[in-house]
């Protein structure tokens, strides 16, 4: 049994103050719910003042991004070993991070073991564009970037991977439950042949790309979909609530 993992990625949204009041205004009824990890990934400014309001809380964070080396003269950003103080999970190779800040998949590779070297549980984003989807080559990206993603990894059980097609990020366009339960299944034999099948049957696999509360029950109640990593819908708390608590009733 694989436990279901949602995970709400605020992207460069909110302030610390706003932050804040979003938390406040989810984390009592996103605590009664019961079976799901519930993941919050607020900006790297907000983390630590999120951190205070989730003492003792079941509700986790994760970062949305970090650097691959551990300290040194690189300005502006923010290593494995400051975030691990603060949060469980780390977002990698977002397709925003790819595609605006021309993240690699060499560079993702070099996150993933040094996020894992210093025990922060990745997320890892992968999926295709839409050309992409239309000439049929999903699996081929796909394949292609789960392997690079994981070349010199320890099979690790911890690994999440988020399979969102880039067509479907912030569009209001989702993929069809069956066709993200498909690509996921296919992520996790791809997975299997890198990991191991023991591991690959463990890992959670999300689908990201346009998760409402509305859409929920279509991806979730797929067999080989594990969770979902949610933008937009994850600012406005009851929504946010609802896709947790639908996830919760579903696999339950
Ligand atoms: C995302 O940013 O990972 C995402 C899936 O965004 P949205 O839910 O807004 O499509």
């Amino acid at each position: 049994m694989r436990l279901p993992i949602i995970a709400g990625n605020w992207k460069m949204n909110t302030t610390v103050s706003e932050a804040v009041t979003l938390v406040q205004e989810m984390k009592a009824t996103l605590e009664q719910v019961e079976g799901v990890e519930r993941v919050l990934c607020p900006p790297f400014v907000s983390l630590s003042a999120i951190k205070e309001l989730l003492q003792d809380s079941p509700i986790k964070l994760g970062a949305q991004n970090m650097y691959f080396e551990e300290k040194g003269a690189f300005t502006g950003e923010v290593s494995p070993r400051m975030l691990v103080d603060l949060c469980e999970y780390v977002i990698l190779g977002h397709s925003e991070r790819r595609q605006y800040f021309r993240e690699d998949d060499n560079m993702i590779n070099k996150k993933l073991k040094l996020a894992l070297k210093s025990g922060l549980k990745p997320i890892l984003c992968v999926g295709e564009k839409l050309e992409e989807n239309e000439a049929g080559k999903t699996e081929d990206v796909v394949s292609h970037q789960v392997k690079a993603a994981l070349v010199g990894i320890e099979p690790l059980k911890e690994l999440v991977i988020a399979y969102e097609p880039i067509w479907a990020i912030g569009t209001g366009r989702a993929a069809s439950g069956e066709q993200a339960n498909n690509t996921i299944g296919f992520i996790r034999r791809i997975a299997a042949g890198v990991l191991g099948e023991n591991i690959a049957a463990a890992i959670r696999i999300q689908y990201g790309g346009s998760v409402t509360a509305a859409n929920t029950a279509e991806f979730l109640s797929q067999p080989e979909i594990d969770g979902a990593l949610v933008g937009g819908a994850s600012l406005k708390a009851a929504e946010f609530v609802s896709i947790v608590r639908q996830t919760a009733e579903i696999k339950k």
